[in-house]
């Protein structure tokens, strides 16, 4: 069975029984060891709970590497999506009260709604 340890930097130092590892006056909190689709198992084969034993330890892992993280895939320009924007009138009803009965009144509303282009390369 493969394993990994939890990469999440301060996972040693969470105080946890499920941590605590030695005997006598030589007990440890110890990083959390992970089973390859072990406790969080998901669809996916290498999920990232196959590196990172909770959801804390993620995220203290990006805090601590965020510099090195966003340097493997910088981004230097702003990507755009070709988009349409479709504006569209449709019938609805508002509440109206006018102080001694109710009644729903129709109107035309708006509705705007962004689609995607499929670009040719779809
Ligand atoms: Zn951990």
């Amino acid at each position: 069975m493969t394993y990994n340890w939890c990469h999440g930097p301060n996972c040693h130092t969470i105080q946890t029984q499920s941590r605590v590892r030695g005997s006598g006056d030589n007990k440890v909190l110890r990083t959390i060891k992970i089973k390859e689709g072990g406790s969080y198992r998901t669809h996916e084969q290498y999920s990232m709970f196959n590196y990172f034993c909770n959801q804390n330890c993620l995220m203290d892992f990006i805090r601590t590497h965020l510099q090195s993280i966003v340097a493997i895939a910088p981004r230097r320009e702003a990507l755009e999506t070709p988009i349409k924007v479709v504006k569209e009138k449709y019938e609805s009803q508002r509440y109206e009260w006018n102080g001694d009965n109710s009644r729903y009144v129709p109107y035309t509303a708006t509705r705007t709604t962004i689609k995607r282009v499929d670009n040719d390369n779809g």
